[in-house]
């Protein structure tokens, strides 16, 4: 607190996801108002919903942004420990921006200390670059599984643009595209910008030193390379996880071109407290 008993916004460096130091004094909470998605990856089914299942794109409830902002009301007169609100689904927070918009918005308004951080694919991202940062978001993750669309293509099965559904190599190139163009626009605005990247065995496990080499040119401040988790009913169910030798030794060849998160929790979208908590 200020001696005019006005708020001071976090550090940025108080985001526990993007600057490990913070993870141990500092907790998340993940609003889940994002329930669609506007492209469709060969791991993931969001149909699932498991209280006791720990993993993206799960939550137990979908809030609408009145919702979340009553439930953030109760959360922090509960706990004094959380520095930032993120949006992370459980489908794309930019299927209905409208919805992730008028929820940072709210929150922005109502508590201009804490941080504000959005996790998306990217495909609607560029966009909205302008909107998002006069909401008050600072942080930004981009899922970036490939960056050349021969192998993304193995990753997605649709990507849906304006209602129209594009798939294979057409889908692929669009969503690196458009990726490429909200990178450029997120370093515009002096975003700090992390990238999260699925690694799945045999599809793109060999080929994430080079994502990490692309986003390096993009000037991403971070990578987390994350391991994939096989979900049932996915056509990616049969291929395994990627042995934990195998993350090192990525973890290891990305790093030469990006500093790497190594702590991640691969949370929910309704996670809450620090990232060592059992809860998350
Ligand atoms: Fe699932 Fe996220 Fe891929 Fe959408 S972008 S299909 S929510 S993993
Ligand atoms: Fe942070 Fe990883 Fe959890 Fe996202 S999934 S909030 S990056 S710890």
């Amino acid at each position: 607190m200020t001696l005019t008993g006005l708020c001071e916004r976090r550090s940025l460096l108080d985001h526990p996801c993007f600057y490990r130091s913070a993870g141990t004094r500092w907790g998340r909470v993940h609003l889940p108002v994002a329930p669609n998605c506007t492209i469709q990856c060969n791991f993931c089914n969001r149909l699932y919903d498991c209280v006791n299942e720990s993993r993206p794109g799960v939550t137990s409830r979908i809030l609408d942004p009145a919702e979340a902002l009553l439930y953030l009301d109760r959360l922090l007169k509960a706990r004094s420990d959380i520095s930032v609100v993120g949006i992370a689904g459980p489908g794309d927070s930019l299927c209905d921006p409208e919805r992730t918009l008028e929820t940072m918005r709210a929150v922005h308004a109502a508590y201009p200390d804490l941080l504000l951080c959005l996790s998306t694919n990217g495909l609607n991202l560029a966009e909205h670059v302008d909107d998002l940062v006069a909401a008050g978001v600072t942080h930004i993750t981009v899922t970036v599984n490939a960056v050349d669309p021969l192998i993304g293509q193995r990753i997605y099965a649709w990507v849906s643009i304006n209602s129209m559904i594009y798939r294979g190599l057409e889908a692929a190139q669009l969503l690196l595209s458009r990726q490429e163009e909200a990178m450029s626009r997120l370093k515009g605005r002096g975003l700090t910008v992390k990238i999260n990247s699925v690694v799945v065995p045999g599809i793109n496990a060999g080929h994430i030193t080079a994502i990490a080499e692309k986003a390096a040119e993009w000037g991403v401040d971070l990578m987390n390379c994350i391991p994939m988790i096989p979900v049932q009913d996915t056509p990616f169910e049969c291929l395994g996880a990627p042995a934990d030798a195998e993350m090192v030794r990525i973890r290891a060849l990305a790093s030469l071109h990006l500093p790497q998160m190594y702590h991640c929790r691969r949370c929910r979208a309704d996670a809450v407290g620090l990232l060592c908590s059992e809860k998350s």
